[in-house]
């Protein structure tokens, strides 16, 4: 285990984070309707390892089906490096971040990332995806 504090930003840098995370824990993809159409690339920490350093008003706010996940986009750039929610059967709230708003991992690193394919699409999330799905999610 090895938590490092990671510097995240949108596209364009109006949105911009800190985080502490420990990226070997493992990340996550999903083939949600969500994750499927945004290709989300995650990695869940808790909100006390969250420090958003710019102001609230770059963004819009997005929540979806059962609003339990506030999913903020950038007015600028459309970027939407993290979000935040509160699901008590997943452990209560949590901050999901962006993998690839991370600023600085080498493509190496990134290509080194330990990832868990979620079935979102059928709410069987403790099972993971075929193995045709996670060539493309
Ligand atoms: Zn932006």
């Amino acid at each position: 285990m090895s938590v490092q504090t990671y510097a995240g930003s949108c596209h364009c840098g109006n949105v911009k984070f800190e985080a502490d995370i420990d990226l070997s824990a493992g990340t996550g993809k999903c083939n949600c309707s969500f994750c499927s159409k945004t290709r989300n690339w995650s990695a869940t920490i808790k909100p006390e390892a969250f420090r958003l350093l710019s102001d609230a008003d770059a963004t819009i706010d997005y929540q979806f089906n059962t609003q339990s996940t506030h999913w903020p986009f950038c007015k600028t750039c459309g970027g939407r490096p993290y979000g935040e929610g509160d699901i008590p059967e997943a452990g209560g709230k949590f901050v999901t971040l962006s993998v690839t708003g991370l600023d600085g991992l080498t493509a190496q690193q990134l290509a080194d990332l330990p990832v868990r394919y979620c079935n979102g699409r059928d709410n069987d999330w403790w099972h993971e995806v075929s193995d045709v799905e996670k060539r493309y999610l």
